[in-house]
């Protein structure tokens, strides 16, 4: 079997007597027994139950069990919505350099000044690229943005005394958008998408009035299409007193080609891991940097980064703040990422990452749609929604299946039943960092799956450690330790 020491426990390795190090006797400690040196309490009663493994047991396992993800280092992993981008070693070695890692928060601001520095300069770039003033560093994911904007919004409100309880989102959305709105505290309605995939505007009419706080909208939205009617939106949504949010989740598909800000929107998140090369997943530490215009800036979280003069501080002194929503300044070691891809990029190299994103994702579009139609149109922004809606009733293979089968061919998969309003859904993202030979090759695979034998596609994969968990119970019930007997 392929990774054998990575799919056992690193108990099962152990060996009696096995050892990574022998350590030679010490010649410190005196005859006595360890009983006369140590409080009864500090001593173990029984001997620890630790793996006795040599020191290449240790390194053979942990590297084994490396590669039995995929990931953006080993394999293409087209993920929709996710933006798995190559993310340049550079951002990494430059957030591990001492003078950023030893740092704590506690430290006295005078020696900080560095670091402090980059949080300012980021805060000034990012209201730069989101053509919104005011900036918050401090949320610690994408979704935790939403929530930290929504509750500034919630914040202006109740100092004007105005009861607005409802937030709007497209049937499009990601599930992040309405549970955030519902964490806010407000009620969460749904605008249906026109046929085209852009929003309703009809829908929307109906569900507009002062009640409504926030409209919060994706554009590009997560079918893939730049939705032309933002600005109407904005303008509506404005009409009767409401913000608009623009979930940041796409702007790697217009990063110098428009600014939310410019689009009528009133506030948004970016997602660094997205978007600037953080690193994704292992349930962070991520960052979800906000960006809000005039009117809500005082609301921000605090403290702040100010500059006076050549000294930059944390600035605590914010009335209507509605306070922390993350310990000290957030996850800079993120933020440093972000700003050292965004620094060697330049405005012009980011505009660049974009229109290459929006390139490759059409291509492979135009590539594929013959075999797995994408029902809203033959243009897209940064990625694309497929449905294997056809192929499900003319050969009974899914778009599980197709993504499953993937995984045999050396391809994570595409997001799949993501966004709901597309049945069958493949939301196909390649980003700006792959060679036309990788997407070719994708393209290659996908073809040979529709036409291999319908049995073997739905047993897929097969050269995986795990193979088809149930889909529920492995999110409900996850059995972390291998078992032998085939789980
Ligand atoms: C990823 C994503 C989010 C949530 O962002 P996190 O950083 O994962 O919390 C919200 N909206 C859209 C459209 C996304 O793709």
């Amino acid at each position: 079997m392929r990774n054998r020491q990575a799919t056992q426990l690193l108990f099962e390795l152990s060996k009696p007597g096995r050892r990574a190090a022998v350590i030679p006797p010490s010649d410190v400690l005196t005859d006595e027994p360890l009983e006369s040196l140590l409080p009864s309490e500090a001593l173990a009663t029984e001997e620890l139950a630790l793996p006795e493994v040599a020191e290449g047991d240790v390194v053979r396992h942990y590297t084994n069990l490396s590669t039995l993800n995929m990931s953006v280092d080993t394999h293409f992993y087209p993920l929709g919505s996710c933006t798995m981008k190559y993310n340049p070693k550079r951002n990494e070695r430059l957030a591990g350099l001492g003078g950023v890692v030893d740092l704590h928060p506690y430290q006295p601001e005078s020696t900080l000044q560095g670091m402090l520095r980059l949080l300012y300069e980021l805060q000034g770039i990012l209201a730069e690229i989101s053509g919104l003033p005011a900036v918050s560093l401090q949320p610690a994911a994408g979704a935790h943005g939403e929530l930290t904007a929504l509750m500034a919004a919630a914040a202006y409100f109740a100092e004007r005394g105005e009861k607005r309880t409802k937030v709007l989102t497209p049937d499009s959305a990601h599930g992040t958008n309405p549970a955030s709105a519902t964490m806010a505290g407000f009620q969460a309605i749904t605008i249906r998408s026109a046929a085209d995939g852009s929003v309703d505007l009809d829908d929307l009419a109906s569900k507009l009035d002062d009640q409504v706080a926030v409209v919060m909208i994706t554009n590009p939205n997560t079918l893939g299409l730049f939705d032309k009617g933002i600005s109407e939106i904005a303008k509506r949504v404005h009409a009767v007193g409401g913000f608009v949010y623009l979930d940041g989740a796409n702007m790697n598909a217009i990063l110098g080609v428009t600014r939310p800000g410019d689009l009528g929107a009133d506030m948004m998140h970016f997602n660094p891991h997205k978007t600037f090369s953080g690193p994704h997943g292992g349930g962070g530490p991520g960052a979800g940097p906000i960006c809000v215009n005039e009117a809500l800036g005082p609301y921000l979280p605090s403290p702040m980064v100010v500059r006076e003069g050549d000294a930059y501080r944390l600035d605590y002194d914010r009335p209507r703040s509605i306070g922390r929503v993350r310990s000290f300044f957030g996850n800079v070691g993120v933020l440093v990422r972000a700003y050292c891809y965004i620094l060697s990029h330049g405005p012009a190299g980011l505009r660049k990452v974009s229109e290459q994103a929006v390139l490759n994702a059409n291509y492979l579009l135009a590539r594929v749609k013959h075999i797995l139609p994408v029902p809203h149109g033959d243009k897209c922004m940064h990625e694309f929604v497929a449905s294997a809606e056809r192929l499900k009733a003319t050969r009974g293979i899914t778009a599980m299946d197709i993504a499953k089968r993937l995984l045999d061919y050396g391809f994570h998969a595409p997001t799949v039943y993501f966004p709901l309003t597309v049945p069958e859904a493949l939301m196909v993202e390649p980003t700006e960092t792959e060679s036309k030979e990788t997407l070719d090759a994708f393209c290659e695979a996908l073809f040979r799956i529709t036409e291999e034998d319908a049995d073997l596609v739905h047993s897929a994969p097969t050269t995986t450690a795990v193979r088809r968990p149930d889909e529920l119970t492995a999110a409900r019930k996850p059995i972390v330790k291998w078992n032998h007997s085939g789980g």
